[in-house]
């Protein structure tokens, strides 16, 4: 049985899609053992990002590989090996992917104009046997990051507002 107004339903499903989803808790306890300390869910930036690294000064989004369209080709928007487009409702889901995919490179325009550089973790790198693979050259970029921007000469970044300071640090276990 089902006493869900079907906008009611739509709520719950965006809750439960948004909350903590698996391949997000991997990214999260990956990083957080190799040392990586970051905050949640940024909303003060554009395209919310999952996990914001302020010393390195990255965005890293975890994107599901149908929803925002994994090897899609953006012109064309056409299946991959990656995601699949349902061939009901076909243009319906064409639309979808490509306003996705569109946004998506809009937010980490937006981002790299501030200063921030991005990282997206798709889904499919999270599966068991690339998983720790995946978070080894997750750990390896973020450093490389760190070298670039502190290399050459060292520029300070522009401090983001007071209420930043007072975001709770993401804390596991
Ligand atoms: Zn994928």
């Amino acid at each position: 049985m089902d006493h869900l107004t079907p906008q009611q339903r739509h709520k719950n499903m965006a809750a439960i899609h948004n909350k903590n989803t698996k391949p997000e808790m991997i990214v999260r306890r990956g990083l957080w053992k190799r040392g990586f300390r970051y905050r949640l869910n940024h909303k003060r930036l554009p395209g919310h990002p999952d996990l914001v690294f302020r010393k390195y000064r990255t965005c890293i989004f975890i994107n599901g590989c149908f929803w925002h369209g994994h090897l899609v080709d953006s012109a064309t928007i056409e299946s991959s090996a990656c995601c699949k487009i349902p061939t009901t409702n076909h243009n319906f889901w064409v639309a979808k992917i490509r306003r996705n995919k569109e946004r998506d490179k809009e937010e980490q325009r937006k981002l790299a104009e501030m200063g921030w550089h991005c990282i997206t973790v798709w889904e499919c790198e999270l599966k068991p046997k690339q998983r720790e693979q995946t978070l080894d050259s997750i750990a390896f970029t973020l450093n490389h990051i760190w070298l670039q921007d502190h290399g050459a000469k060292s520029i300070p970044y522009p401090q983001l507002e007071e209420e930043e300071m007072q975001m709770p640090m993401a804390a596991e276990e």
